[in-house]
């Protein structure tokens, strides 16, 4: 008989890169880099919605409290990062998108 499996498989450990940060924290850090790309399936780290691929997203890394983070934006949420502004009140499946109207001149039924 010879038993090789190590039984050792239930390790919890800390979740790797679950940190969500507050808007306050948010305000503290401070950009170091930033690239531009298609979204990877994070979520935005201003309004917690997830970049759809897409979309564009911004990855910054920045440093906050002598840390070294990396974060997740939509363009228009690095905008209002940037500016200081609030993020948007999250809404569950309603985006409040730019209404493109449809005017190809056809009369409703
Ligand atoms: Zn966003």
């Amino acid at each position: 008989m010879n038993r090789s499996a190590p039984a050792d498989r239930s390790t919890p450990g800390p979740e790797p890169r679950g940190t969500r940060l507050t808007v306050a924290a948010l305000r503290r850090a401070v950009p170091i880099k930033m690239w531009g790309g298609k979204g990877c399936g994070a979520a935005c780290d201003f309004c917690r919605v997830v970049v759809s691929q897409s979309d564009v997203e911004y990855e910054i890394e920045a440093e906050l409290d002598t840390q070294r983070v990396t974060l997740h934006f939509h363009p228009r949420c690095h905008d209002a990062w940037k500016a200081g502004r609030e993020p948007p009140a999250e809404r569950p499946a309603d985006e409040p998108g730019p209404a493109i109207e449809q005017a190809d001149g056809s009369s409703p039924p």
